[in-house]
């Protein structure tokens, strides 16, 4: 099998496993493969699943039968199907896709070259964690790139399947970290988000409780770096320590922390410790400790036991928290988690009538809060031109966390991005439900 073939290498869900997207590119193109951005174009089709959603798993069938289709019009082409999906169900897979060539979970993606080119490897058991060391082949703009902290989890929440997919949390050594970041600064990067199930818990299963406040007082030491961001919090985990640290200029004064649910009775079913009254209090706590703090949450609509009551209670949790940044998930009921005997009662129309209820909500909350920006000067991490109209360039600033929350669309005056600062200062002239727009402050 020669190298120099052309890969379409495909990622389905989340941060996480973008970055395990981009390390096995590194790998496949230190091995001298070549990327290209279709299937049809490729001679080989590697698939990076996510099997967290019922959702996502129909997405990677799709997908799956998508490459099959491709290789059946060329039997010479491979198609390898990696990542969550394959971890958590490779034999009914392996039964249902025959024709697939390989799979690969989330253990050994250093052997992605291996499973390519079809040869044995010895398995190493364990859910891989890459290292500054690895070769990663970044595929998001230059100024800014996500950083895996950890891999696993060790919360058991009744709905989640993660801790079936990638075991128990693992911290990544905190100076692989920070040569990771100083070598991504070096090249250009401005804003690192820190990626993981649970970034507020890095660093304590290797008895470092306040593991994320040290690694953090780390990457302030680099000096090009605009700002860090923490993604994926825990409410249990928000120390006084953590938001100390988040009014230093270089860490990003925002929070994304999952709540699910603000039911007493649902958040204890979830297998979860904080329901909306404790969570109020915290975003309180949050609010007067950081000025400014930007809130994003994630909640579950149509969890069993979820009833009209519970619901209203939920639309009143959200009009109190006044969160910046919301995301909402219909529950999937998922084989294998705890809360699988419970059945799915809650009719999946009625899951997203609840959802959008929510967002609409949400949307009137986000519209007022951004109005606020109307005529104030604003750091704004520039991305690019926007691809729909190059006449404007795409950023974010400081509580805008990236392909989550929205932008602020830049007018750019004729300075090509080539000779801009990463970062600039940006008047807010007009605001949306989402999103912002500028020009470069005089
Ligand atoms: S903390 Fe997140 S990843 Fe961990 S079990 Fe709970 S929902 Fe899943």
């Amino acid at each position: 099998m020669t190298a120099g073939r052309k890969i379409a290498l495909v990622t389905f869900g989340c941060a996480k496993n973008l970055v395990d997207s981009e390390v096995m590119a590194g790998y496949l193109a230190q091995a001298g493969y070549r990327f290209v951005e279709t299937t049809e174009a490729a001679d080989i089709v590697l698939l990076n699943t996510c099997g967290f959603l019922r959702a996502a798993k129909d997405e990677a069938d799709e997908a799956i039968r998508g490459a099959l289709a491709l290789k059946a019009a060329d039997p010479a082409r491979r198609v390898i199907v990696a990542g969550c999906y394959t971890e958590r169900h490779r034999p009914e897979l392996e039964a249902l896709f025959p024709r697939v060539d390989a799979w690969i979970g989330v253990k050994d993606l250093d052997h992605i070259v291996d499973v390519v080119e079809g040869r044995d490897y010895r398995p190493s058991g364990r859910t891989f964690l890459y290292s500054h060391r690895s070769p990663r082949a970044v595929s998001t703009p230059a100024s800014w790139v996500y950083v895996k902290v950890s891999e696993g989890c060790s919360h058991r929440c009744a709905f989640c399947s993660i801790p079936l997919i990638k075991g128990e949390y693992r911290s990544r050594e905190p100076g692989s970290i920070v040569e990771e970041v100083r070598a991504f600064v070096a090249r250009g990067v401005r804003e690192i988000d820190l990626v993981s199930q649970d970034t507020t818990s890095y660093g304590k299963d290797e008895g470092r409780p306040d593991g994320l406040v040290r690694l953090l007082q780390k990457l302030i030491d680099i000096p090009a770096l605009a700002w860090a961001r923490i993604l994926y919090g825990y409410p249990e985990e928000i120390t006084d320590g953590l938001l100390e640290i988040l009014r230093e200029p270089k860490i990003a004064a925002y929070l994304d922390i999952p709540f699910q649910h603000s039911d007493p009775v649902i958040v204890r079913r979830m297998r979860r410790a904080m329901p909306g009254r404790r969570a109020l209090k915290l975003l309180d706590r949050i609010r007067k400790a950081v000025p400014g703090v930007a809130i994003r949450t994630s909640l579950i609509v149509g969890y069993p036991g979820e009833g009209r009551k519970e619901f209203a209670g939920l639309k009143e949790f959200v009009r109190e928290a006044r969160f910046d940044h919301l995301g909402v998930f219909t529950y999937s009921r998922e084989e294998g988690t705890p809360a699988y005997d419970d059945g799915d009662p809650v009719a999946e129309a009625v899951k997203r009538r609840r959802r959008d209820a929510i967002l609409e909500i949400q949307s009137g909350i986000s519209a007022e809060a951004l109005r606020a920006w109307k005529g104030r000067t604003a750091d704004v991490l520039i991305e690019g031109p926007w691809k729909e109209d190059p006449k404007l360039l795409i950023g974010r600033t400081r509580f805008q966390a990236p392909e989550v929350d929205g932008v602020v669309f830049v007018e750019s005056a004729g300075r090509t991005q080539k000779d801009a600062p990463a970062v600039r200062k940006i008047e807010i002239t007009s605001t949306g439900v989402y999103d912002l727009h500028g020009k470069p402050a005089s």
